[in-house]
């Protein structure tokens, strides 16, 4: 059983890479993953290849064609069936995945298939009930899976990520069913500040590893990068708690009310502020806590658009302005240091408002 982590600088910040590189892996981390988006990432990989014999896995987002660019300098390609749309869209997902799965046999590389709640591929969107998540994410995951079986390419595993614990394990146990040889990388996505954050991952991790399912772990933790290696330990800890039976305290639905989820940040996170308005965020709704509402925070325009909208209130983050929407709708665009005046008055709006529905004490 490994733990992985990921890297938060930028990557194209060659020393700082390296040096959060080295300092995961000497906490234990067996495989740490670092964003690639751009032609200046790659050359930076090239840079910190030379200078770590880490384990070292890719993050392609939107732009899968840079796979064939980076395999040479990392062990594993992860890929998001949900963003393979982006680009080159009069091409299928499967010409796409099977170029993947080229370069991969090519430079000896596995893969890993990412399925995430925020980005599940349009066309299954529609395909299940509205209230149904779990099923579009299993089919992505499951035709993913036969899709590579049928090239013979067998170095994948699959991971099914969502910021809700209980889901997270739902997923993975059905998952595990019906492929029970297929490796899984377990871990709840926008876990969030600690340690809230710990406490959301160990109910979904303790379970299924005492249940035998799981491979590799990673805890998404919102931690500035001096901090980064509270992952590792955390893993570490889960896993030596698993291993000495101390299961009981992670067993049960989490306590309703406020639910913050934030992403962990990474090399893509577009502003510097954004762990700091992450913890302005919790401290500010503090008085709001027993109320249950979601609000998201997220670093970046890759992921933050659809990871907000299942969220009461959502804040994804750009340069120099942080985006606000209620229940998937816009509300504007303000500066990191007014947005939270306006996430007040939502808030208080929505508890108000729910509160006449009934639905809210
Ligand atoms: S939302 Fe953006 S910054 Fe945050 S972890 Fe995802 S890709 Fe990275």
């Amino acid at each position: 059983m490994a733990v992985q982590s990921m890297t938060a600088t930028k990557t194209r910040d060659i020393d700082a890479t390296v040096v959060q590189v080295q300092a995961l892996a000497a906490a234990g981390a067996a495989l740490v993953r670092i964003a690639v988006d751009t032609r200046r990432d790659v050359e930076a990989l090239r840079q910190i290849r030379q200078q770590t014999s880490v384990n070292l896995s890719v993050d392609l987002q939107e732009n899968y064609r840079l796979a064939e660019q980076v395999a040479p300098y990392v062990e594993k390609i992860r890929y998001n069936p949900g963003h393979l749309h982006h680009h080159e869209r009069n091409k299928s997902w499967k010409d796409k995945v099977r170029y993947l799965v080229e370069v991969a046999r090519d430079q000896d590389c596995a893969l890993r298939i990412g399925v995430n709640c925020g980005s599940v591929a349009p066309e299954l969107r529609g395909r299940f009930e509205p209230d149904d998540a779990v099923s579009p994410m299993l089919h992505s995951a499951g035709e993913h899976c036969q899709f590579l079986d049928n090239l013979d390419f067998t170095r994948y595993c699959v991971s099914l990520k969502d910021s809700d614990p209980a889901r997270v394990v739902e997923m993975n146990r059905r998952f595990a069913e019906r492929r029970p040889n297929v490796p899984l990388h377990l871990g709840v996505t926008e876990a969030g500040l600690p340690p809230e954050g710990i406490v959301k991952t160990r109910r979904a991790l303790v379970p299924l590893l005492a249940d035998g399912i799981g491979d590799t772990i990673r805890v998404s933790l919102t931690v500035p990068n001096d901090r980064r290696i509270l992952e590792v330990q955390a893993g570490q800890e889960i896993l030596e708690d698993v291993a000495a039976g101390r299961l009981q305290s992670e067993s049960g639905m989490p306590p309703a009310g406020l639910n913050i989820v934030c992403c962990p940040s990474c090399s893509r996170v577009e502003n510097e502020a954004f762990v700091d308005l992450a913890e302005r965020v919790r401290e500010l709704t503090r008085y709001a806590q027993d109320h249950a509402l979601t609000i998201a925070v997220m670093g970046c325009r890759v992921n933050g658009p659809g990871e907000t909208d299942d969220a009461d209130l959502g804040l994804w983050c750009g340069p120099r302005h942080v985006h606000l929407k209620q229940s998937g709708r816009m509300l504007g665009s303000f500066g990191y240091d007014e947005v939270l005046v306006r996430l007040k008055e939502e808030l208080d709006r929505l508890i108000t408002q729910r509160q006449r529905e009934g639905s809210l004490p």
